[in-house]
């Protein structure tokens, strides 16, 4: 589709973010990471209720995960973690040089399915991956206390659900390590971006070093505009830092979220509720809108219709999406051999309807009536 109508996703940007941005470049001019990296790290700490010291920014939700993973497991370690989610979440687990076990998930809320996951622990079973797939996080304490049962570290993909709550806490604020995905659609951006969190000084430590070429304790110069000349590294590093410019564009995004961003999000996504929880042949995943703020809005279309659902919504200039193609069904990644049967029946009827803060009301219902028009089992061809 050349020019859609309705986008599926898109940035909320405008005069704030590029004030933001100019201010650095025009008044600053330091464009690494400096003073304002350190600001959005405080905001977010402040933010999510913990102290600035857990949060590390890096420059992107991929570099979280790969850092994540490499601060807590050693290589050859394997990371029980669900299929069906992003391939940048596979491929920053293998980056950092672990293995991702591909895991089904639950059909309500395509969350790991932690039978299927104890199933697949090993001797070199080092942690489990949650990913909050459309920002649900699912049963957060069962997933939890399964780790806790087996010795496991947790590290949540939380690049979809930056803003949710889950019992009452922002989610990160009370997570072993939680990493977060600022990219240009998610639920706040900073351009590109991302951050790990975490309670563990130790891992948040290995984070700060490994973002910056593994040069030991050089953020908290870098916050003053210094750097360090004299210094040790004993660990892999990567040039995985935020620049003050993507900083100063995420501080902006953060303070519109609660106001702007979350409420227009869960709204929205409550009126695709309402409009299709009864359509025949479609099927809506459990989730708990207000504490889930989600970035996605995926159904499931029974019967094989999902495609043409799929066409007559391209044919509107409606985009679409399919979050996500299964990781074990990739050549890198389990070489394509189907062994995960939830997540390869969902695969086929998974169909994500646009849901960003510039869709309308008057956008759900139109979509919703293509929706409810062709996914019906009684449409006549
Ligand atoms: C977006 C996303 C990431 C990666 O974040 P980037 O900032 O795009 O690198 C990781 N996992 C999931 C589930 C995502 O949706």
């Amino acid at each position: 589709m050349i020019d859609p109508v309705i986008r599926l996703s898109r940035s909320i940007v405008g005069r704030a973010e590029a004030d933001a941005a100019s201010r650095v470049i025009l008044d600053d001019g330091y464009l690494g990471m400096g003073a304002e990296v350190a600001r959005f790290e405080a905001e977010l700490g402040a933010y999510l209720g913990v102290d600035a010291a857990q949060v590390s920014c890096v420059s992107s939700g991929t570099a979280a995960v790969q850092l994540a993973v490499q601060a807590v497991v050693d290589p050859g370690d394997e990371i029980l973690v669900q299929s069906l989610t992003f391939v940048a979440t596979f491929q920053a687990i293998a980056a950092a040089g672990a293995v991702p076990v591909a895991c089904d998930v639950t059909p309500a809320t395509v969350t790991i399915d932690l039978a299927d996951a104890a199933r697949r622990c090993t001797p070199r079973t080092r942690a489990i991956m949650p990913v909050h797939y459309a920002s649900n996080p699912g049963d957060l304490d069962a997933i939890y206390a399964f780790a806790r049962d087996r010795g496991l570290r947790v590290i949540e993909d939380a690049a979809h659900a930056f803003g949710c709550t889950y019992n009452g806490r922002k989610i990160g604020s009370a997570a072993d390590v939680a990493c977060f995905s600022f990219d240009g659609i998610k639920n706040i951006t900073s351009g590109e971006g991302g951050a790990v969190v975490t309670a563990d000084p130790l891992i948040g430590a290995r984070v700060r070093d490994a973002r910056l070429l593994g040069v030991e304790k050089d953020s908290e110069k870098r916050y003053r505009g210094q750097r360090s000349w004299d210094f040790d590294v004993s660990r892999q590093g990567y040039r995985y830092h935020m620049s003050n410019i993507f900083a100063a564009i995420g501080r902006t995004q953060l303070a519109r979220l609660d106001r702007e961003f979350a409420p227009a999000r869960v709204a929205l996504a409550g009126r695709y509720r309402a409009a299709l929880g009864d359509a025949p042949g479609v099927r809506l995943f459990d989730t708990a809108l207000g504490p889930v703020v989600p970035h996605i809005q995926p159904v499931r279309i029974l019967g094989g219709r999902r495609d043409a659902v799929r066409e007559q919504l391209e044919a509107a200039r409606i985009q679409t999406g399919i979050h996500y193609k299964p990781n074990h069904l990739l050549t890198r990644f389990g070489g394509g051999t189907p062994c995960l049967p939830v997540t390869e029946a969902l695969y086929d009827e998974l169909l994500s309807l646009p849901l960003h803060p510039g869709v309308t009301a008057a956008d759900v219902d139109r979509v919703c009536g293509i929706v409810r028009s062709v996914a019906a089992p009684n449409e006549v061809a």
